[in-house]
């Protein structure tokens, strides 16, 4: 009889077996004996893992790996020590998908996919850490807050070309808005002419 593992261990191993994990990699990560590990493959009736392991599958979860290239700094922020593309944005390979730091740690704190581009709210220059870490919705909901408490917020329902607030209203980190959809159109329009 293997040892009785609670629901979300074995989901975990399932995960990680069918990622490529062999045995003694899963027992390490989840904290339990190798046989144990067999013996729980077999029951989950998945293949043993392939013998050389492709690079891109990983024993890591995402966030076991943005962790290895993230280190905390004073004030609970975190610096990227992981790979830079080219452009200068911070990104690694996890299980064959690009993540940028941020996307990622965005995932990490909130458990979901970020909505649009990530950015980190906090002063810190290159920050990742996931507590600082915003997208489009939650950007736009922080700064508008910010222009509330600092009494910026506009009061007007639309833009000067009828663009209804609610919608369409951003804020820069200092707390001033503007209009996401005339935005939009003058960065066309530049493009066009350019
Ligand atoms: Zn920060
Ligand atoms: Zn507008």
């Amino acid at each position: 009889m293997p040892r009785p593992l609670d629901p979300t261990t074995v989901d975990r191993l399932a995960t990680l077996y069918r990622a490529g994990t062999n045995d003694a990699q899963a027992a390490r990560i989840v904290g339990i004996s190798k046989s144990t590990a067999g013996v729980w493959r077999r029951r989950l009736a998945i293949d043993p893992a392939p013998k050389q392991p492709s690079p891109l599958l990983s024993p890591l979860t995402l966030a076991e790996k943005w962790r290895t290239f993230a280190r905390p700094v004073e004030g609970g922020h975190m610096e990227w020590t992981g790979p830079v593309r080219e452009s200068g944005t911070m990104a690694f390979t996890h299980h064959g998908r690009e993540y940028t730091a941020r996307a990622a740690a965005f995932r990490i704190r909130t458990g979901r996919a970020p909505a649009g581009r990530v950015t980190a709210e906090c002063d810190h220059p290159g920050c990742v850490a996931p507590a600082c870490v915003e997208d489009d919705p939650g950007r736009t909901r922080l700064r508008a807050q910010y222009a509330d408490v600092i009494g910026l917020a506009a009061p007007a329902a639309a833009c000067a070309e009828g663009h209804p607030s609610d919608r369409h209203r951003r804020f820069n980190r200092d707390g001033t808005s503007y209009c996401a959809a005339c935005h939009t159109t003058a960065a066309a329009r530049r493009k066009a002419a350019a």
